[in-house]
């Protein structure tokens, strides 16, 4: 009998929740992909904030058994398929360039067995380093804003207003763009410098707001004639709660849908009425990805948006595998536009 050894994985690996020092390289075996999985060699591993949420154990909904993986999103090309799968039936074949990101975590690595209900195949004119770089945050902003309900129907709709924190990040900039594909009419972005501002315009923020400096509502009002926006997305959280509110028209709707400050406080009931029937929601993508029909049509929606043009996907930088903790500090130090992805290869 022969003795065939398993394949292992580079990998970045955390045994304590804690700041960016606590990733490890570690060396482990790649259980073989079931068969329901595919054996893919990660390229390219995308940097999300959840990341450093899992990282530091950020709230309860975040903990992740240790030692851990992390990672939610990448590209790359399949190696094998599963034992048992039905491979002439399947999707995928051998060599297949495919990326992900939802419910897999542990992207951190060189090569991972990753469920094929996670996998998409990346268009010919797209390059891995984009189709990582594009799921998550891409995925993301199509939710929000063609999936989020607004007083008028089921996300952003044409001549409706929006306020878009964080306008130059990664998911900001994406949002930016696909509410204005939709025929949103003024899209207000908050940035934290003149730098970030001229990208939110780039993008094609009617006006920004330098949140760090401004009250945030007074400009959103004085913009919309006293009004405020219809909808609000908010990845920021603690620190722009309250504006957020604020900034709202009577049945406007708050998304929350993310901590980049810290988390939101609680919401009150009554208040929601007080300010005008608001609506209030913290969505997650898993929950706007849950068939395999709802994931390749905003993961094929972002793809093809890119690879026309439609779409600008904007890299920030990219960073070795073994440089892990550098990436977590850049996308922590609130200095990045777009983008943070990993080469597994260095
Ligand atoms: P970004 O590239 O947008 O980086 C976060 C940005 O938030 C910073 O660049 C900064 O922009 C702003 N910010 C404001 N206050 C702080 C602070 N105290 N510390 C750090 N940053 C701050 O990151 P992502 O695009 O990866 O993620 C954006 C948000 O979206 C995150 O909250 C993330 O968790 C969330 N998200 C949620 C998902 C979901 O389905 N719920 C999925 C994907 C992302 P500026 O300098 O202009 O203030």
């Amino acid at each position: 009998s022969s003795v065939v050894s398993a394949p292992s994985a580079q990998v970045q690996i955390i045994r304590s929740y804690g700041g960016p020092e606590v990733f490890e390289p570690a060396t482990v075996a790649v259980a073989a992909p079931s068969a329901t999985e595919a054996l893919v060699a990660i390229k390219y591993s995308g940097v999300n904030f959840i990341d450093t949420y899992m990282r530091m154990c950020l709230a309860d909904a975040y903990k992740r058994p240790l030692p851990a993986v992390l990672g939610r999103e990448g590209a790359g090309v399949i190696v094998s398929l599963g034992d048992g799968s039905a491979v002439e039936d399947s999707e995928f074949k051998i060599g297949d360039r495919v990326c992900f990101a939802s419910a897999y975590t542990g992207s951190y690595a060189t090569l991972a067995s990753i469920p094929t209900s996670s996998l998409i195949k990346v268009p010919e004119n797209v390059g891995l380093d984009v189709a990582a770089a594009l799921m998550l945050q891409g995925m993301t902003a199509h939710y929000l804003a063609c999936s989020v309900p607004t007083s008028k129907g089921v996300g952003i709709q044409k001549g409706q207003s929006c306020l878009v924190h964080a306008g130059a990040g990664g998911v900001g900039r994406l949002l930016i763009q696909i509410a204005k594909l939709r025929g949103a009419e003024t899209v207000i972005a908050t940035v934290s410098s003149e730098e970030k501002a001229k990208e939110a315009r780039a993008c094609g923020a009617d006006h920004v707001v330098m949140y760090t400096v401004e009250d945030v509502a007074a400009a959103v009002k004085k913009i919309t004639g006293g009004k405020g926006v219809d909808v609000v997305y908010d990845g920021v959280g603690k620190t722009t709660f309250t504006g957020s509110l604020d900034s709202l028209r009577p049945r406007g709707m708050l998304a929350l849908y993310g901590n980049a400050s810290g988390t939101p406080p609680a919401v009150e009931p009554l208040e929601l009425m007080k300010r005008g029937s608001l609506m209030v929601t913290r969505t997650n993508l898993l929950h706007f990805t849950e068939t395999r029909e709802e994931l390749l049509w905003r993961a094929s929606d972002c793809l093809n948006w890119a690879s026309q043009g439609m779409l600008n996907v904007r890299i920030d930088s990219v960073f070795g595998l073994s440089q892990v903790a550098d990436a977590h500090r850049a996308l922590e130090s609130r200095g990045t536009m777009g983008k943070i992805i990993l080469d597994t290869s260095k």
